[in-house]
């Protein structure tokens, strides 16, 4: 059996960062399901954050991110995200990262929603490529191992304490062990829980969902953040900097709605803000085709071709329309999850060894609502923290010893799949799944919708139970990956419905028609969701509070 101290499972931005670190003071690999630099921090466009201006401060963006969280992200660790901010650009671009500049040669930086300041970094629109590029290489130099095409299936704990995990080599389709003293998941997203988000297809919440089976609560899951402006067709995003380089919202009348909802930031103020605005305008018949309309026309070509060169290109192959000549229809869609593995401020979760960062983790930076550009920053700056505090565990305790039991455990699930012939096909219920979550548990919610999505996501967990897949074979078998992906996904589902049932309020991202205003006096206050077999438990933890007593929010 393979054995090493720490193993990433992940090789986006989150978990290169803290492969890199944990390699400091152990012995580490990484696993990914696909190519390190495939991974969905490359389709990051619009950059990351950091107060580096003389006349910006780490103080102005943490007031911002918290405002920005609607109060619910835990201050103290907001602290940290910005504080540490500014170090860590400076060493991506030692590390290689080629940032976009300004006339007089420094860093440019480009006004994002619900900022103060104009703090986001940035390589054109090409952002988290250029980055994970960059931290590809550092990764090399270190001479990591890493597992490309290996898809982790279990985490073992025993006792409570991590061991190791099990994953499937695409390869040869065998399951191979790793035992170990510390994992850290960097698994990214689940916006596929939904229909047309703007996640890449393989970020199917894994890592979430295996450490909430194996005893991790999960943390604010029913905070998914709609992005403003993706294409109608597949979600595909198009970025907030084409709105932070100039770009106007427009409904079918050719007016700048955003001067109704907030007058101030118009098209910059916080996105779950816009994507409120957006779909208002649609569901009251301002929309066009399900869509409101992004104009970049006025920034002339030069500077599309420039700035948003990436933007240019889907609209064109996707939308079929040119933006120097024509507005892009968009609409709000699925795009980040709040929510995640409940992490202290050094990524550690509540078991002891399992380490989690980036998207799959909840530390609370973002709280109930994300500001853009904060994530490839929390990437970065948790991914670095984990991957320590992940390296000295390890170096600090004994090998633990890995249940032979495991490994015929999981082979017997994935037998049991792939022998089955009577049952339901699991990109069946997968589209069942993303259906009734986009009907029922989208941008404005009510507690008959949202439980109408608790029995749908229950009956089709049930049904779950006899999945069925048509390859048969062990070689590159994408059905029986998509098929326990699709397990994942239930999960989480179940996990958001749950939490957004029990919340009577309306907060960020999670707008309750039958509960439209914040109540701080009762709903200031983390989801906490324990997996049980009868679905998820909740319990509830105080929000930290440092600096900034909860206002009221405006943009
Ligand atoms: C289109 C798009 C644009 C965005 N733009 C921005 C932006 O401009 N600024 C910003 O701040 N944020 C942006 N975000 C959000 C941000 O990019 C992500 O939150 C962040 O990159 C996630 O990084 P990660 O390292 O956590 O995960 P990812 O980059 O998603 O990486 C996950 C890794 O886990 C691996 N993995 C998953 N499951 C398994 C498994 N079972 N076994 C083995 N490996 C597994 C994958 O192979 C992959 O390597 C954007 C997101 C999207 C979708």
């Amino acid at each position: 059996m393979l054995e090493y101290d720490v193993v990433v499972v992940g090789a986006g931005l989150a978990g290169m960062r803290a492969a890199i670190e944990a390699a400091k003071a152990s012995k580490v690999t990484v696993l990914s399901k696909v190519h390190p630099v495939r991974s969905h921090s490359g389709a990051a466009q619009g950059g990351i954050n950091a107060a580096l201006g003389p006349d910006d401060s780490t103080e102005s963006h943490a007031f911002d991110t918290v405002k920005g969280s609607d109060y619910l992200g835990d201050q103290d660790a907001i602290e940290i995200l910005c504080r540490e901010a500014p170090d860590d650009i400076v060493e991506l671009e030692h590390m290689g990262t080629v940032f976009s500049r300004d006339a007089n040669g420094r860093i440019a930086q480009r006004p994002f929603g619900g900022a103060g300041f104009p703090r986001t970094c940035f390589a054109a629109d090409i952002t988290g490529l250029v980055i994970l590029h960059a931290l590809y290489e550092q990764m090399l130099k270190t001479g990591i191992k890493v597992f490309e095409e290996w898809v982790v299936t279990s985490l073992v704990v025993d006792d409570n304490k991590i061991r190791g995990i099990i994953a499937i080599d695409m390869r040869s389709g065998r399951l191979e062990a790793i035992k170990a003293k510390a994992v850290v998941l960097a698994t990214g997203g689940c916006g596929p829980v939904f229909h047309n988000s703007s996640n890449a297809l393989i970020s199917t919440g894994d890592g979430m969902s295996l450490a909430y089976r194996a005893g991790a609560p999960l943390m604010d899951m029913e905070f998914m953040q709609f992005h403003p402006t993706t294409l109608k067709a597949n979600g595909v995003l198009i970025t907030e900097g084409a709105r932070g380089e100039g770009g106007h919202l427009l409904n079918a009348l050719g007016e700048r709605f955003m001067a109704r909802y907030a007058p101030q930031k118009m098209e910059l103020a916080s996105r779950d803000v816009v994507s409120r605005a957006e779909q208002t305008e649609i569901e009251e018949g301002r929309g066009i085709d399900g869509c409101i309309l992004v104009d970049l026309r006025h920034l002339g070509a030069r500077k599309i071709k420039e700035r948003l060169l990436q933007i240019r290109e889907l609209a064109i192959d996707i939308a079929g329309v040119d933006p120097i000549e024509e507005p892009i229809p968009v609409r709000p869609g699925a795009h980040y999850s709040m929510g995640g593995l409940k992490t202290d401020v050094s990524g550690a979760t509540l078991v002891p060894g399992l380490f989690a960062a980036g998207e799959c983790a909840c530390v609370s930076v973002h709280g109930a609502n994300r500001l853009g550009g904060n994530s490839l920053l929390e990437t970065i700056v948790f991914g670095r923290r984990s991957g320590k505090a992940a390296g000295e565990f390890a170096a600090s305790v004994a090998a633990p010893a890995f249940p032979e039991s495991a490994i015929r455990d999981a082979d017997a699930r994935i037998e049991g799949i792939l022998k089955r012939d009577d049952g339901e096909k699991g990109y069946a219920l997968r589209r069942e799944l993303q259906e009734t979550t986009h009907e029922n548990l989208g941008i404005y919610r009510t507690a008959g919708r949202i439980q109408r999505c608790v029995e749908k996501v229950t009956e089709i967990k049930e049904r779950y139970a006899s999945v069925i897949v048509q390859d048969k074979g062990r070689i590159f078998n994408t059905d029986l990956v998509s098929a326990i992906e699709t397990g994942y996904l239930i999960d989480l589902a179940q996990a958001m419905a749950a939490g957004a049932l029990a919340r009577e309020e309306s907060r960020g991202a999670h707008s309750r028609r039958d509960f439209p205003s914040r109540d701080d006096d009762k709903w200031l206050k983390h989801t906490l969701a324990y997996w049980t077999p009868n679905g998820p438990r909740l319990d509830y933890l105080d929000v930290t509070i440092t600096k900034w007593p909860p206002a009221e929010r405006s943009y």
